[in-house]
């Protein structure tokens, strides 16, 4: 077994349970890309299992911190049965679940997630691409499903080195599902949506906002970042008059159309604006438009915090003017996915957006993602998604 021992000091945040290894924390030692290593502290003593990563600025992952345990395909179906137990726990309300969710489950750099019969998975380590094979075996055995797609093309694998990767790992057939989220139809493509094909994360939010939408009457609603209309679908739901969605990916938007049909809510009720939503909410503002209820649901825009000044500047924008957009008493749900803006600075952020736009609110709710989607005590890195529920004064 070969070992990589620390730089004197550098074995604290290990021994506090977190689970990476900078690669300015390494004095000596190398490994393959994946290989299990010891990770040493300075003196030679054992911190913990790990993934090496050659290439990586997280040079080493750990596995456990348990000198005993062996890594091997035992360890990767306690974790996985660890992971599908605690979810089931959680009694949640879909056949689309997230499964494992990374450095949260024990299990750095890997996604899996359930839709109904099929499992959609991103191995996004080099120690998870090291055991793909064997996670993949275990994935199916311990589920009892047949179909598992990879969907390993995400752009962080470049960080690791590693080629992106698109395709059944097990069984095959149509990559267009079905799934059934608070009793709402929802149809999504392993293969061809983003990320595994969905967002789960916003799950509880989606029917909190359908709940919301009914007690506080919000007949015009504006979905923007609607991707394929999850939060479009709960606005009907609870009784919403109109619904446009604002997305700037067509074949997001058809799956937006097809989500609302397959419901059986109105077409004509609804349109679907292929466009920059910046833009759309300036041009909405010109007209005079506004909402009894906006969706803010943006990609990323501060992936690390060192892209947190520039995003706040984006996230600002987009606030203000969805604030602006509010009839008197309206609705705003805002979030931000930023693993760099912590919940403290959105929340600023979204108060300087509002001084701005001159519209005071009250913040009914602070929200996060769905359970199936943990943070563990040690890895605060973990906590990515933000939002708020604002009701406009
Ligand atoms: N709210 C969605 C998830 C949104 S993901 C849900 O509940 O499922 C973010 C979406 O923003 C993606 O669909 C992406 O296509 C879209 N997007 C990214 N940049 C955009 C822009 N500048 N204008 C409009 N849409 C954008």
């Amino acid at each position: 077994m070969k070992a990589i021992r620390l730089r004197a000091g550098k074995e604290r945040s290990l021994l506090r349970r977190h689970p990476w290894v900078f690669q300015g924390s390494v004095d000596k030692g190398g490994a393959d890309g994946g290989e299990t290593v010891r990770i040493e502290a300075h003196d030679g003593s054992f911190l913990a299992w790990g993934a090496f990563s050659p290439r990586s600025q997280i040079r080493v992952r750990a596995w456990s911190f348990d000198e005993t345990e062996r890594i091997d395909e035992h360890f990767f179906d306690r974790r996985l049965r660890a992971a599908i137990a605690l979810r089931e726990r959680l009694a949640i309300a879909s056949d689309g679940v997230r499964l494992v969710h990374g450095e949260a489950d024990g299990l750095p750099g890997l996604i899996v997630d359930r839709y109904r019969d099929t499992l959609s998975a991103q191995f996004l380590s080099a120690g998870a691409e090291r055991w793909r094979v064997v996670i993949g075996e275990r994935l199916c055995a311990i589920t009892g499903l047949a179909r598992l797609y990879e969907r390993s093309d995400s752009g962080v694998r470049g960080l690791e080195g590693l080629e992106p990767r698109a395709g059944w790992l097990h069984g095959e057939g149509a990559t267009e599902l079905e799934i059934t989220e608070h009793g709402w139809s929802l149809g999504l493509d392993v293969a061809k949506g983003h990320k595994t094909g969905y967002y789960l994360d916003q799950r509880d939010n989606r029917r909190r906002f359908a709940e919301l939408v009914r007690q506080l009457g919000c007949g015009r609603v504006l979905n923007c970042y609607s991707y394929s209309g999850g939060f479009s679908v709960a606005a009907l739901a609870g009784g919403a008059r109109s619904v446009a969605s604002v997305d700037s990916s067509a074949p997001a938007l058809e799956q937006a159309r097809r989500n609302v049909q397959r419901n059986g809510f109105d077409v004509a009720a609804c349109e679907f604006i292929d466009a920059d939503v910046n833009q759309t909410l300036r041009d909405a503002l010109k007209a005079g438009h506004s909402f009894d209820a906006i969706v803010l649901d943006p990609p990323k825009f501060a992936p690390s915090a060192a892209h947190a000044e520039r995003a706040s500047r984006a996230y600002k924008d987009i606030n203000r003017l969805a604030l602006k957009l509010l009839s008197p008493g309206g609705l705003l749900l805002t979030f931000s996915c930023s693993g760099g803006i912590g919940a403290e600075l959105f929340h600023k952020i979204v108060a300087g957006a509002g001084l701005d736009a001159g519209v005071d609110g009250f913040i009914l709710q602070r929200l996060e993602a769905s359970p199936d989607h943990p943070t563990t005590i040690c890895f605060p890195e973990g906590e990515y998604l933000k939002g708020l529920a604002i009701v406009r004064r």
